[in-house]
């Protein structure tokens, strides 16, 4: 070979390695996460699901900080995120209603493709909010405010109207049983039908529009753990114009204990779902240590 020709095959081999790497990095899903208000202590999760996202490869994570409760105009004014510049946004936050742009550029964000990642108490926020609703389809609200969502024990999903039955609440955290009821999803494919969650609350009687709503996972709302007697919704999607919603109810986090979203279950149901939101597809495999149907899988704390 002539050292010419060598040369350049060099050359195109150094060429195409930094394509490679480049490739990869711009492979990376951008998602951003919102937080700075919540009931639960969004201080003690942001940074361990925000490690979560980054170690699965699959993301590059940003983290936008609204202001604290009862700040003024001039602060909130500084809280405009471009959604656009993201594959998907998880929602952190349980707070103050935003200013009426930033709700809009939200669901035009979602309307036009976007994802949309809503993790625990993220879906009791935005009563006000009609798109909102429309988009999370359930949210921690009264009997009064919309239909409930569960599945009997025939699998079949039973609705029941709004001002009838409990409204949202939860028992005493416990361990409890997921139920996939849709092996085939992308975000469920591959995981044990059923699968020990670690110790969280454990959400029922959630309300709202629920248009298109398809049910992923369920878990049962004991009655000696006060809860309802029938299965109720954990993980479930939602279409909202050409973009995805995914929402799971699990997640429960305060100060001093993240059980919850150590769960090696959450933690895959969560990098799957916002997966899924910002692509339709799943690549983020199911881990070795994924629970089973009797035994918990709960990683160290960060
Ligand atoms: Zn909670």
């Amino acid at each position: 070979m002539n050292r010419i020709l060598r040369r350049g095959l060099m050359l195109g081999m150094v060429a195409g390695w930094a394509f490679a790497s480049q490739a990869s990095a711009a492979d990376k899903l951008r998602l951003l996460i919102i937080d700075g208000q919540n009931n639960h202590a969004w201080q003690a999760m942001t940074p361990p699901m925000k490690a979560d996202l980054e170690k699965s490869g699959r993301f590059t994570v940003d983290v936008a900080t609204t202001p604290p409760k009862n700040a003024g105009k001039s602060e909130w004014a500084k809280f405009h995120p471009d959604f656009s510049k993201y594959d998907v946004v998880l929602s952190n936050y349980n707070g103050e209603p935003w200013p009426a742009e930033v709700e809009k550029a939200l669901e035009t964000y979602v309307a036009n493709g976007g994802g949309l990642a809503v993790i625990h108490a993220a879906n009791n926020a935005f009563e006000k909010w009609p798109a909102w609703n429309k988009m999370i389809g359930l949210g921690w609200r009264q009997a009064s405010f919309g239909d409930r969502v569960t599945v009997n024990e025939e699998g079949k999903v039973v609705r029941t109207p709004k001002g009838e039955g409990p409204g949202s609440s939860h028992g005493p955290q416990h361990a409890f049983k997921i139920v996939v009821r849709n092996p085939d999803h992308p975000i469920t494919q591959g995981m044990p039908t059923e699968w020990m969650h670690a110790k969280d609350e454990l959400y029922h009687g959630q309300r709202g529009p629920a248009e298109n709503m398809e049910i992923l996972a369920t878990a049962y709302s004991a009655k000696e753990k006060s809860g309802t007697g029938t299965n109720e919704p954990m993980i479930w999607i939602i279409p909202y114009g050409k973009g995805r919603v995914f929402t799971t109810v699990m997640g429960h986090v305060s100060a001093n204990d993240t059980t919850a979203i150590r769960c090696n279950g959450f933690k895959t149901v969560m990098l799957r779902g916002a997966e899924w939101a910002a692509t339709g597809k799943v690549s983020i495999p199911i881990p070795d240590d994924f629970p089973t149907a009797d035994q918990v899988s709960v990683g160290k704390p960060k």
